[in-house]
């Protein structure tokens, strides 16, 4: 059996796509459109701008937004870096609340916690056992200084899916603004803007097919953010820096493939994941995350009853997947959202989170299968003779 490695952790990052990378490799070399965007005095400088701006074209398209509410950043932690303490600075006068919820992405968390050192306060919302944020769980969260309200689309180790329209109309109910990390759903899910009550939303090119490093952070119209990076008033004073111009033209290209492609993809992948489930829901003591019903179809969470994680990751050696564990540097931590979710401490490190994208294939799937089954019987056996 080939030990070649099976890759099963698209939420974590994609390769980037072929026709991505072509369109971003001619912009970069001398024969290429590789000048400053901002260079306005020759010619080489407009031909960069105008890749930037057809790039900026193709993100608000997916987003059915207008193009100058698309901010180019370093990634989605960037944008949710910029919306939420760029948009808590510049609106202190309103109120110093910010709500958001425990099993947001460490982007966000981190940055919620970096707030609160500074002094504006902030409500921590729980996920119901369907590892949603309940709209009455964010009404009861609302207070009159509430200025920002922060929750995902997607969550990236579960899939599950927030109801954005009814958060964000709680949100805009109470005068707050609604930001939204959509990293996991741009491309997969469809985002109308222009119907959802959103008013900032992160964005990266790197779990859609395009390059690490690039993101953007979409800002509505009149929605007022204060920059964290200064130099040169690149991005309308939001976001100062020599745009990369390679790096968003892969963007755009990535965003403009998914825009066609997102219906084929999805129900691809949505077939090979339910092959997936039937395969492993039957294995003995497996137990999904979360109830199948409010999730996207490429991450699947599933944990193992009575094996022991570590030995389940370490047998599964050719399967590139995530677990339900952090590393530290001295031991292993059972991941923070499935704690949140209530799932016990031995299960969460016994459980993967497997996704799938654009490239996955049903013979991956099979052999997927085929080694987790291995590795449980193995390691079951293993146990019951050390046990006997
Ligand atoms: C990957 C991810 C991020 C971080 O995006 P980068 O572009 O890698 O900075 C933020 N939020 C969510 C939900 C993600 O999945």
């Amino acid at each position: 059996m080939s030990s070649a490695p099976i890759y099963l952790d698209y939420a974590a990052t994609t390769p980037v796509d072929p026709r991505v990378a072509q369109a971003m490799a001619r912009h970069l070399g001398l024969d290429g459109t590789f000048a400053n965007p901002a260079s306005r005095s020759h010619m080489l400088g407009w031909l960069a701008e105008q890749a930037v701006e057809g790039a900026r074209r193709q993100v608000a398209d997916l987003l059915n937004a207008d193009p100058r509410e698309i901010v180019w950043t370093s990634g989605a932690t960037e944008a949710d870096n910029l919306a939420l303490i760029g948009y808590m600075r510049a609106n202190r006068a309103r109120g110093r609340h910010l709500v958001t919820s425990t099993i947001e992405h460490k982007a966000v968390i981190d940055t919620a916690h970096a707030l609160e050192n500074e002094g504006f306060e902030v409500s921590w919302l729980k996920p119901a056992a369907d590892g949603r944020i309940c709209p009455e769980a964010l009404e009861a969260a609302m207070r009159p200084d509430t200025i920002l309200v922060s929750l995902m689309a997607v969550n990236n180790e579960l899939g599950t899916v927030n109801d954005l329209e009814a958060l964000g109309n709680i949100a805009h109910r109470h005068g707050a603004v609604f930001h939204v990390d959509a990293a996991q759903a741009a491309g997969k899910l469809a985002l109308d803007l222009e119907r959802l009550p959103i008013d900032l939303l992160s964005l990266s090119a790197h779990k859609i097919y395009g390059p690490k490093g690039i993101g953007a952070l979409y800002v509505r119209r009149d929605t007022r953010i204060e920059a964290l990076i200064h130099g040169g008033g690149h991005e309308r004073g939001m976001r100062s820096g020599t745009l990369a111009t390679h790096q968003i033209v892969g963007m755009g290209e990535a965003f403009a493939l998914a825009e066609l492609e997102r219906e084929d993809d999805m129900q691809r992948i949505a077939e090979l994941r339910t092959r997936l489930l039937e395969g492993l829901g039957e294995l003995e003591g497996a137990r999904l995350s979360v109830a199948e019903g409010h999730g996207m179809a490429n991450i699947l969470s599933i944990g193992f009853d009575g094996v022991d994680g570590q030995a389940l990751v370490m047998a599964l050696r050719r399967l590139a997947l995530s677990t339900g564990s952090a590393c530290n540097s001295a031991s292993v931590a059972p991941s923070y959202v499935l704690t949140e979710l209530g799932v016990p401490t031995a299960r969460a490190l016994a459980t993967l989170r497997i996704s799938l994208g654009r490239f996955s294939t049903a013979t991956e799937i099979d052999t997927a299968i085929a080694d987790i089954r291995e590795a449980l019987d193995k390691l079951r056996k293993g146990s019951r003779v050390q046990s006997a």
